[in-house]
């Protein structure tokens, strides 16, 4: 398999210098760029990311982390995509960026005031009847750190996105952690779960079920060795 091949060359990356950069994104960009191809680990995001002048450690890297895959278009692999990478290595294979489909429309300062007062300034993702609620500025208890508000547009494939800068209908407030579930696991292209996102980012043994459940459904079995054959029905 590939990914075999991938562990063999194992290899953990350094921190090569100071890293100036304006922001905690940048920083962190800046780091994976100079280790192509090289575990990182978080202590060395949280190291690379830290504003050198306020020795600030930046609570929120894991979401500017998130931030360059969705909005800059980066692989970084995880242990949730390889599993052979520890819990809290990261991997950016390649410098290429995917391509990041159309600019990104923003309700306009009013509207997003709009939005924010329809919220009463807390998120609103919702979950069946369940709603977020967390909000501005209070801690995520789930996630941690301190909630910052972002603007989450409901239909980013609307007809006339210019328009929709001016309709806070078309907006909703969502925490960071909404924010990535929503990008990573969410198609807005379809409206429904997006199935492969969920299943990468499951543990091991929820990925060992999920892999007994295709084999199952897909008519294979798994002798001792670990060899998969496909069941031949109707041959003794
Ligand atoms: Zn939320």
């Amino acid at each position: 398999m590939e990914e075999k091949s991938d562990k063999t060359k194992k290899i953990y990356g350094k921190i090569k210098k100071k890293y100036t950069q304006k922001s905690v994104k940048k920083r962190i960009e800046a780091l994976f760029l100079d280790n192509i191809g090289k575990v990182i680990t978080r202590e060395q995001i949280i190291k690379a990311a830290t504003d050198l002048k306020t020795q600030k450690q930046p609570e929120n890297w894991h979401q500017r982390l998130s931030e360059l895959r969705t909005d800059d278009g980066y692989t970084i692999l995880s242990w949730r995509n390889r599993g052979w990478l520890r819990v809290e290595e990261y991997l950016m294979p390649s410098s290429e960026k995917r391509s990041i489909a159309g600019k990104r429309v923003r309700p306009d300062k009013d509207t997003w005031q709009c939005v924010l007062q329809r919220a009463n300034y807390s998120c609103e993702w919702a979950e069946g009847n369940e709603i977020c609620g967390l909000k501005e500025g209070a801690v995520d208890p789930v996630g941690g750190g301190r909630v910052k508000l972002t603007p989450d547009h409901k239909n980013p494939h609307s007809i006339n996105p210019d328009a929709d800068t001016k309709d806070a209908q078309q907006w909703q407030a969502l925490c960071g952690r909404h924010q990535v579930i929503k990008k990573n696991y969410w198609d807005t292209n379809t409206g429904k779960m997006n199935v492969y996102a969920i299943i990468q980012s499951s543990t091991s043994s929820e990925k060992e079920i999920i892999f007994k459940f295709l084999l199952d459904y897909f008519g294979y079995v798994q002798d001792k060795a670990g060899n998969i054959h496909k069941l031949e029905i109707g041959k003794q």
